[in-house]
């Protein structure tokens, strides 16, 4: 029996990737769902291709415009909005839901597929960040299982395999230090959408290249790693590791370090949760050690990029204050990428509005959609009276 599998954000970057592994193991999987919000011309490519019984997209208009592309050569049903992205996370027969919808619109669908014991592998890193707590919760009882599709957390777990939890000293998170991290704190103020966009090793999203920039993608990824692996922050420690090809470590109480070492792949670690606890072959290129030569490793730098303290802190907090740090970040990088705030305005507006913010603990659903509709509202009025 192939496994059933339905992608959420099925033509963006992780999405296409996902779908390029499950055509090389077409006798495994089986695509039965697929959302593509408003790129329809190339939603379109993917459905004649893998015959999904249900798309989900941006509205009705662009349900329309699919329709009509599709000229009902497909016997498939088309839905749109968060309804449709609820409708197909929670459809019977999908064994694996595949979560790639950037930013918190992926936590209600994640947060539904969940409560049905669907297994995830989650790529949308905002849904664990905002509700790590109740989605964990929620996935314990359901005997769901929720896999990273993010390399450092894919390496982790792979760390992490058959060793006991109280063996672990910590847990070692590489960063790669993004586009900027060696430019002074002075010239971190003039910096362009441009520079910001340009990373030096993975080729990925806007909203997470510029996450990556700030480092705030670093502090997000301690939240991730605090919530997958339950370990508190105090043992979640990052390191600058330019190369990128170190994609974590763990720590163990021996001493002993465990590294997971590859290309920058994201196919990969997808590959990895769609075959967990398995591991399978695959044509990707190999890493090749002697042509890299060298890994290193730096300090990190809070004071240059205090978007990780924040993030910290963020967890400290608890409660809905992920939330609120997480939305605050979502609307202050779309407001640097539309040359709104400068670079080093977006810490500054995500600290004030975690300011105002008293959290909730052991919040539900709605206190975190609460927490995190709040966190926009008031970084936008933040985004106002900065520059
Ligand atoms: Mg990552």
């Amino acid at each position: 029996m192939r496994k059933k599998i339905v992608i959420l954000g099925s033509t963006g970057s992780i999405g296409q990737q996902t779908l390029e592994v499950i055509r090389k193991y077409s006798n495994e999987f089986e695509v039965v769902g697929l959302s593509g919000w408003e790129n329809t011309t190339f939603l379109k490519e993917q459905i004649s291709f893998f015959k999904p019984k249900i798309a989900v997209v941006k509205n009705e208009n662009t349900a329309k415009k699919l329709e009509k592309d599709l000229n009902n050569l497909n016997d498939i049903k088309i839905l749109w909005g968060i309804d449709g992205l609820v409708k197909i996370s929670i459809l019977e027969e999908a064994d694996i839901i595949v979560v790639a919808i950037t930013g918190v619109a992926s936590l209600i669908p994640t947060y539904e597929a969940v409560k049905q014991g669907k297994n995830i592998a989650l790529a949308s890193k905002e849904a664990i960040v905002v509700a790590g707590e109740l989605l964990v919760k929620e996935a314990k009882l359901r005997n769901a299982s929720i896999l990273p599709i993010d390399s450092e957390h894919s390496a982790i777990l792979q760390c992490l395999k058959n060793e006991k939890k109280d063996s672990v000293e910590k847990i070692i998170l590489t960063a790669s230090g993004g586009a900027l991290y060696n430019l002074t704190e002075t010239a971190l103020n003039n910096v362009s959408v441009e520079d910001a966009l340009n990373h030096p090793t993975w080729k990925m999203g806007k909203k997470v290249t510029i996450d990556s920039a700030t480092l705030m993608n670093k502090g997000l990824e301690v939240i991730e790693a605090k919530w997958f692996f339950n370990i508190p922050a105090n043992k979640i420690e990052i390191v600058i590791h330019p190369q990128s090809h170190v994609h974590s470590m763990v720590q163990f109480i021996d001493g002993t370090i465990l590294a997971q070492i590859g290309e920058h792949d994201m196919r990969i670690p997808i590959q990895y949760a769609l075959f967990y606890p398995n591991r399978t072959t695959n044509n990707f290129p190999r890493l090749e050690l002697t042509k890299i030569g060298q890994l290193t490793f730096k300090k990190v730098y809070f004071d240059k990029f205090p978007c990780i303290k924040l993030a910290y802190q963020a967890l400290e907090l608890g409660g809905t204050m992920p939330a609120v740090l997480n939305g605050a970040n979502e609307i202050a990088v779309n407001a640097f990428l539309n040359n709104q705030i400068s670079f080093s305005s977006i810490p500054l507006l995500i600290k004030n509005t975690m300011k105002e913010h008293k959290p909730k603990h052991n919040p539900n659903i709605n206190d975190i959609l609460d927490a995190d509709y709040w966190a926009r509202e008031r970084a936008l009025d933040f985004c106002m009276n900065v520059k």
